[in-house]
Formats: C-alpha cells, structure tokens, sequence
C-alpha cells in the first residue's frame, strides 16, 4: 500500500486504499466507432463514456474570425444511480446539477485548446455517465481530454488539421476531509459523509484551471486546503499517465492498421 496522509486515522475506504490513493483506474481509448475520439473512464465503480465530435462549423456569433470553439454537455443514464433518474428530455429540461458539471468540463477542456489551430469548427464533447459512484464530473473531464486528443489526431491524420491544437493535457480528481482525514478520490459513500468536498482540476505541468471547495459541516482550514491540493496534484499526475497510455495505445492502433 502506498504510504498515505495520517494513515493511522484513515476510516476503511474502498479497495483498501490510503488516504492518497486513487480508486482503481482504466481508461479505454476508442470505445465508440462512430465518434471521431472517444474513451471509457473508469474511477472504480464510475464509468463515463467521454466523446469528441468535430462540426466543420463555428456557432454563428463566432463566424469568420477564423477561430474554433468546444463546447460539452453531460448526462446520466436513467440506471447510472441506485434510484432511476429521469431523462431530461422527459423532464423536458435540464437540472441544474447537469448544467453546472457541462460548463465545468468545457471551460476545463477550453484552457488546453489554441482555437486559431483548430480553425472555424467545433468539438463537442459529450460525457455520458454509465455508472455513478462519486467523482462522475472529474472523471468526464479526465476521459474528454483523452477523447479530444485522439479526435485531433484523427482530424490531423485525414489532413483536416495542419498541427494539434492542444497546448496541453488536463484532469481532474475529488478530495475532501472525513473524520479530519483528507482523503484523496471520494466514492459515493465518502462523499455523502464529507465534511469538505472538493473538486481540482490541473494541467499536466500542474497549474490549476479550476479549483471547487464547499465546507458543508466544518469549515476548511488552510493547512487542510494545502493538505487537499497536495493530495490531488499527485492523483492527477497519476491520472495524466493513465491518459499517455490510453492516448499512445490508440495511436500505436491506429498506424497500424492506416494504409501505408
Ligand atoms: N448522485 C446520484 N443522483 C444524482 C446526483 C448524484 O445518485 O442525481 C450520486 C452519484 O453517485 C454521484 C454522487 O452522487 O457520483 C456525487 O454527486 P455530485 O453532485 O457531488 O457529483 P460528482 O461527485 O459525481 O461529480
């Protein structure tokens, strides 16, 4: 086991991990054919299918300034909870949980783009929760980087993108005290018991892009904010190799079997 944060005080957590450790986790790149970059995330017992799909067109405010734009929506399946969740489209509108996570993962994805590269079109990305156990909106930001980056190298391969227009890589994971204890990556029954949530988002060279803190019973303090961040900045350096390796399977995938 990795050495973790106050270990002897950590509560009995999923997969028998420390305080630092992620949940298990995989991403399989290229799990939709008909999506020009797609990727299934799973953070434990959460799985979103993350898509990328490029529209050869701008919203039309943004016409002719030679610039793109990416854009994301996010959902949950009816079954991703224990309790059925209804359909938007049911509902006949979205609630405000979805409308907070969308925007979330597009300004996440939006700081890793140069939009002069991409040129005058849009990436949809569309996270699109299978299983929820926590952490759904991190794990749709770590999975849509991965589902970006093989939809650039698909437009750049069939010629439509002179260069990537990526100017990084992003992720993101949850934290948040229990008991006192920072703990890194809560599952659902962490996270309903939390006195602190958090949600970090990070490129890979480690700057922050979004940083999400509510103390819902015990204020924070400043050394457990630190505590916090510490935690984080390693899980998603862990996270940004487990997206390298799904990014350079797919691509080692896809040269062989291009025509030569
Ligand atoms: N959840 C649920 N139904 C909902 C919203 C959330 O069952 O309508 C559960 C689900 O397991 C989710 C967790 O509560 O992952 C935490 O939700 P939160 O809003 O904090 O977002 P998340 O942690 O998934 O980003």
């Amino acid at each position: 086991m990795m050495p973790g944060v106050n270990d002897e005080q950590t509560p009995a957590r999923s997969y028998d991990r420390s305080s630092a450790e992620l949940r298990p986790c995989t991403i399989e790149p290229g799990f939709m054919r008909t999506a020009t970059g797609s990727a299934l995330i799973s953070m434990g017992e959460t799985r979103v299918i993350c898509t990328a799909s490029a529209q050869e067109s701008v919203p039309r405010w943004m016409a002719g300034q030679g610039r793109g734009w990416l854009t994301a929506e996010y959902g949950m399946l009816p079954a991703s909870t224990g309790e059925r969740k209804q359909r938007d489209a049911t509902r006949g509108r979205q609630d405000g949980r979805t409308v907070e996570i969308q925007r979330l993962i597009g300004r996440s994805l939006r700081v890793v783009v140069d939009f002069e590269a991409l040129g005058e079109r849009t990436i949809y990305l569309d996270c699109d929760v299978l299983q929820a156990d926590g952490g759904t909106r991190c794990a749709s930001i770590t999975g849509a980087f991965v589902a970006l980056s093989l939809a650039c190298e698909k437009l750049q391969r069939l010629g439509r993108l002179a260069r990537s227009p990526l100017t990084g890589s992003v992720a993101a994971i949850s934290c948040g005290v229990i008991g006192g204890v920072p703990l890194l990556d809560l599952d659902y029954p962490e996270d309903s018991k939390a006195e602190v949530d958090a949600n970090v988002v990070m490129t890979g060279e480690g700057g922050l892009v979004e940083l999400q803190t509510t103390a819902e019973r015990t204020p924070l303090s400043r050394a457990h904010l630190d505590e916090l961040l510490g935690l984080a900045e390693a899980g998603i350096a862990r996270l940004r190799e487990v997206q390298e390796q799904a990014i350079a399977s797919a691509t080692a995938d896809s040269s062989e079997h291009s025509p030569a």
